[in-house]
This record gives C-alpha cells, sequence and structure tokens, in this order.
C-alpha cells in the first residue's frame, strides 16, 4: 500500500508547482497569497492550528476537480470544501474548520461589518456573488454559532490583507515546524511514501 507523504511535502510540492502560478485575478502568486496571509495570522497572535489554516486556505484551488480558473470563469469551484476535505488527510478540526469556513466568513463579514466590502479585491468582489453574496440575518446568526466561526474570521481578515505585491514573502519553511506538530500522520509513526 503506498503512504500519503506528510503535509509539509505534499504541501511544498503544491506551493513550487501550481502555487507559484497566477493567483486568480490578484498581483501575488497562490503561494505568496497564503504565504502572507499566514503571517499576518502570526502577527496577529493566532495559535498553530489557525497559522497552518492560513498557510493552506486556498489548496482548494488547485487540488479540486474545477479550478480557480473556473471560479473566475462564473462557476465556483468550492475551494473551502475542497482543500478541508483534502487537509482532512492529515490534521485536525483546528486546521481543517476554519478553512472550510473562510469563504463562509467574508459572507458574513460583508453582512456584519459596514467598512469590509471597501477592502476586498476586485477578484474578491466579483467571487463573491458566485459564493452567495453577503449573509441574510438568519445567515449570519447560524454561522455565528458554529464551531470555529471566530477564527474563520480572523482568517479572513488576513486572507485579505494576504495580497500585497509589494509584502514581504516567508517561505513555507518558515511554518515547517507548526504544520509538522499538527500533522497527525506524524505523530501516528506513518512515514512519508
Ligand atoms: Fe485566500
Amino acid at each position: 500500500m503506498s503512504q500519503a507523504p506528510h503535509a509539509y511535502e505534499a504541501l511544498l510540492e503544491l506551493f513550487e508547482g501550481e502555487g507559484s502560478r497566477d493567483y486568480l485575478g490578484e498581483q501575488v502568486s497562490m503561494a505568496q497569497h497564503m504565504l502572507q496571509t499566514a503571517e499576518a495570522a502570526r502577527r496577529a497572535g493566532a495559535a498553530p492550528g489557525l497559522v497552518v489554516a492560513a498557510v493552506t486556505h486556498d489548496v482548494g484551488h488547485f487540488t479540486g476537480v474545477v479550478s480557480g480558473r473556473d471560479l473566475m470563469e462564473g462557476v465556483d469551484d468550492h475551494h473551502d470544501e475542497v482543500a478541508a476535505a483534502w487537509l482532512a488527510t492529515w490534521f485536525g478540526e483546528e486546521v481543517t474548520e476554519p478553512v472550510r469556513l473562510h469563504v463562509l466568513a467574508k459572507r458574513y463579514l460583508c453582512a456584519t461589518d459596514a467598512g469590509y466590502y471597501d477592502c476586498l479585491s476586485e477578484a474578491s468582489r466579483y467571487t463573491l456573488g458566485l459564493q452567495g453574496g453577503p449573509m441574510t440575518a438568519r445567515e449570519v446568526a447560524a454561522f455565528a454559532a458554529r464551531p470555529f466561526a471566530e477564527d474563520a474570521v480572523l482568517l479572513r481578515r488576513c486572507d485579505d490583507a494576504g495580497k500585497d505585491p509589494d509584502g514581504e514573502t516567508l517561505t513555507l519553511g518558515h511554518f515547517r515546524q507548526d504544520i509538522e506538530a499538527l500533522d497527525r500522520t506524524i505523530s501516528a509513526g506513518i512515514s512519508a511514501g
């Protein structure tokens, strides 16, 4: 039976491959974007689980059957759910759930924070429509009651801050320790294939 590589190796392959390409309508690559998001989460004092969520939150744009490119052509790629499912190979809920909720968090913030929409990038405003638009009052209440909703909101704010073409970008290696500390295939003693 072939064994899955550990998370760090799998992520490194994505970051150096598809992730180094354009990030759908933004001025940074997908990898730069996720690294800047993680750096913002770390600066905000986020726990390691949320930092790892930040550095992985958009992997669903390139691990899914429907890609991020399709998203920009008007078909939602559901990258939140795709990423959460892929990440569950290695990580627990403290990583997968904020990732799963990070698009809902955008819809939540658009409904609850008057200044939020204006700080969204043009691409992010475009996809908001495809993703369901701002939440209704009922959706807001349901979202706020979900476990990890607060983490998802913090992730979302870091996400929006992580699109700076002139911003400093760390490497994935800067997050290796957090990634490996939370990788359950390492703690379970499963070796990289
Ligand atoms: Fe993002």
